[in-house]
């Protein structure tokens, strides 16, 4: 069966269908976990709640095997490493991207070196780097200081270094854009995500651009990132010392694909913008109460940026967008609970008490 006209049933990952973009060749050692292939949703429901005129998709990346994008982008770094022999891999992780390499190191029988901020990760993205087995390592510090050790340790030890300045990161990460232009039939007119480290958006302009040279697609969208207000380097302009935001994934100062944002929001014409968290934990509940996707807070970012802007001329009538669902929502319970506001009703265990307290 052709890679092209494989059926969803038979779907072995990223690499196995897109070999024909992407750095490999019949010698690298393919270290899948069936990861992509995630589902198109409509979310018309959340559209007309914020009194929107257009269509809405999420591309939701929440389904991939460690419950985010990063599978995209990881099955091919350790693929590649596992090609130049490489035995230990480390990254520094706001916890997603650590969670991928434990999967895809265990996978691969590579020892796995993670640097999390302490405190600052989400439980359910800790647990996976520990169940999955990495040696997992917390600083007293923030993502930045933990890159900026990982970098410094791939250029000091026999480690490879996995996160999105391993270039072969973004090109894995690209197949989502193509995905988006396979399920459409052709590209959105804007496409919006989050935007932490920038790797994903600087790879999602990659991937909708080759296929637009490739005569796969016959327009490219228009970008939109959203960062958080409290860690916005790219919208304010400058490095940002101490990165705040509850959405933790986005919570970086210093973006390593700084440049790759730039470029795809000039070239596109699209745009950088910020949302408060109070706009992302508005966006994470609504989308979660009128469509059914439970995300994580940083998913809810583009969402939080698509309200903003029902009232701009950014968007005309009639638009097809698609955004980004980077995340599954059950990264993150202790936020869900927090954001729900509510708590389980307590009451006696009989039919009458249960009546009584739903009120109907
Ligand atoms: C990594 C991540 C982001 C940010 O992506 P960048 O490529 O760093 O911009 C956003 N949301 C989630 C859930 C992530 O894991």
């Amino acid at each position: 069966m052709s890679a092209s006209t494989e059926t969803s049933a038979h779907w072995q990952g990223v690499i196995r269908h897109y070999a024909d973009y992407l750095p490999v060749t019949d010698a690298t050692p393919i270290v899948s976990l069936c990861e992509g292939n995630t589902p198109l949703v409509p979310a018309q429901n959340f559209v007309e709640a914020i009194g929107g005129k257009f269509k809405l998709y999420l591309k939701y990346e929440g389904l991939n095997p460690t419950a985010s994008f990063k599978d995209r982008g990881m099955t091919l770094a350790i693929s590649k490493a596992c090609e130049k022999g490489a035995e230990v891999v480390a990254c520094a992780s706001t916890g997603n991207t650590s969670a991928s390499a434990a999967a895809y190191a265990a996978k691969a029988n590579l020892k796995c070196i993670v640097i999390l901020p302490h405190g600052n990760i989400a439980m359910g993205k800790l647990s996976q780097s520990l169940i999955y087995g990495a040696e997992t390592i917390a600083i007293n510090g923030n993502f930045d200081d933990a890159l900026r050790i990982v970098r410094e340790l791939g250029a000091t030890v026999r480690v490879e270094v996995v996160n999105s300045i391993n270039l072969v990161r973004i090109e894995g990460q690209k197949t989502a854009a193509f995905e988006i232009c396979d399920q459409l039939g052709q590209a959105p007119d804007f496409h919006f995500l989050p935007v932490g480290n920038a790797g994903n958006i600087t790879a999602y302009w990659r991937g909708f651009k080759e296929f637009f040279d490739r005569q796969r697609t016959d327009r490219k969208p228009r970008m939109c990132g959203f960062q958080a207000a409290g860690a916005a380097p790219l919208v304010d302009g400058h490095p940002v010392e101490n990165p705040k935001t509850a959405a933790t994934a986005i919570r970086i100062g210093n973006p390593a694909s700084w440049s790759g944002a730039i470029q795809a929001a000039r070239e596109s014409k699209g745009l950088i913008g910020k949302v408060t968290d109070e706009e992302i934990l508005h966006a994470y509940k609504t989308i979660a109460q009128t469509d059914g996707i439970f995300a994580e807070p940083a998913s809810a970012a583009p969402l939080a940026g698509l309200i903003k802007n029902i009232h701009t001329r950014l968007i005309p009538e009639g638009s097809v967008i698609t955004a980004t669902m980077t995340g599954h929502g059950l990264k993150d319970p202790d936020r869900a609970l927090l954001t729900a506001g509510k708590e389980p009703t307590l009451v006696d265990p009989d039919t009458a008490s249960v009546i009584k307290a739903i009120g109907i």
